[in-house]
């Protein structure tokens, strides 16, 4: 059978979901997230998360990351996140566009996490020159690049060091729900309670046609001494300013309802992390294959010699290569890889690896 494990936003969406925008797409609501639908996501994410908190819906997860952080830094600031983060390698230059030019620095780190002893250097840099970008905000990916996940003391490691420099921190958090089943936390654990100021909330990789949340938690950001309601009224403005103020809100937030109803976010992330446990499990024992950064959640980097790539992809499966040094290949699966497919894939590498022995 051939399956694709080129990235979770192949798969489409869940059906639940699908049905949810049906729904909402009947009647009449109001624009622009005046509606009842836009007024529960509120109410459920702040059960989720357990804080008051308020809630920006937009359309792409690109928009979720760069309008939280223009919020969070003048334009003369500097805004620190991994050297291999997708702000830096996969949103073009709408960080900069968004952030008004402020420049986006890469801080370096084993396995794609901010390293918070090269962090520190960075932020304590030409602190005050006038000739100099300032340190501004820092922001993690939760689940990382390479599929790592930071734990909770590595977390607070990082904000640590921005709290001390009264920095707001940024969680891209595309595949959010990948990284808590992973963690087996709490969201409040995994963000606000580990220092994190604002989360770009993903559902679109977990099950989602098109919806991110971006979240802000105001009571993290005032015990650093930055006037929330500012960062609140501004994100507004800056939403609509960037084009990304859905008229018909209520289609976004039925979305958001039914990925949030009947545990449907969390069942999605447990099926892709479980798939590429089971994927991780079976290419780890074939001999060919080596695996780059252990998967912790739902995406796998590893190395294979370049006929065994070229074997797979001639069987029809389908994953990204070439991207990375020679003989790199990325396996991600989500909330609808199906386990024969998983089996297929081990199947075929190990036939690979017998035959080429
Ligand atoms: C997919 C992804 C995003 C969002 O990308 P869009 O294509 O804009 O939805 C953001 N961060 C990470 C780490 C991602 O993998």
């Amino acid at each position: 059978m051939k399956v694709a494990f080129t990235s979770d936003n192949i798969a489409g969406a869940s059906d639940a979901v699908f049905h949810a925008m049906m729904e909402a797409a009947q009647g009449d609501a109001m624009p622009y997230g005046h509606d009842e639908g836009t007024e529960q996501v509120t109410h459920m994410l702040s059960e989720l998360f357990e804080c008051d908190l308020a809630v920006f819906l937009v359309s792409t997860g690109t928009a979720a990351n760069v309008l939280s952080i223009s919020a969070l830094t003048p334009p003369w600031g500097s805004v620190l996140c991994h050297s291999e983060s997708h702000l830096l390698n996969d949103e073009s230059t709408a960080p900069e566009f968004y952030a008004g030019g402020a420049r986006f620095v890469g801080v370096r780190g084993a396995d794609a996490k901010i390293d918070p002893v090269q962090l520190k250097k960075v932020i304590n840099q030409k602190v005050g020159d006038v000739h100099s970008c300032q340190a501004s905000a820092v922001s993690v990916s939760q689940v990382t690049e390479v599929g790592s996940v930071y734990s909770l003391p590595e977390l607070r490691a990082i904000t640590d060091v921005a709290k001390a420099a009264g920095l707001p921190v940024h969680m891209d958090g595309a595949r959010f729900t990948n990284a808590l089943v992973a963690l087996d936390c709490s969201p409040a654990e995994m963000t606000w309670k580990a220092g994190v100021d604002v989360v770009s909330f993903g559902a679109t990789k977990n099950g989602v046609m098109a919806a991110e949340a971006i979240v802000v938690f105001k009571h993290s950001l005032e015990s650093k001494g930055i006037d929330s309601e500012r960062v609140v009224q501004e994100l507004g403005f800056r939403r609509k300013r960037g084009g990304h103020l859905h008229s018909k809100m209520r289609l976004l937030s039925a979305q958001m309802v039914a990925y949030l109803t009947d545990d449907l976010w969390l069942n999605n992330a447990n099926h892709a992390n479980t798939m590429m446990s089971m994927l991780q499990d079976g290419l780890k024992d074939i001999p060919d294959v080596m695996i780059d950064t252990p998967a912790q959640a739902n995406m796998l980097f590893c190395r294979m010699p370049l006929a065994m790539i070229d074997f797979l992809q001639k069987e029809g499966f389908g994953f990204y290569t070439g991207r990375w040094e020679e003989g790199v290949i990325r396996l991600v699966t989500s909330f609808r890889t199906p386990k024969e497919g998983v089996d297929a894939f081990i199947n075929a590498t190990r036939r690979f690896s017998a035959i080429s022995d």
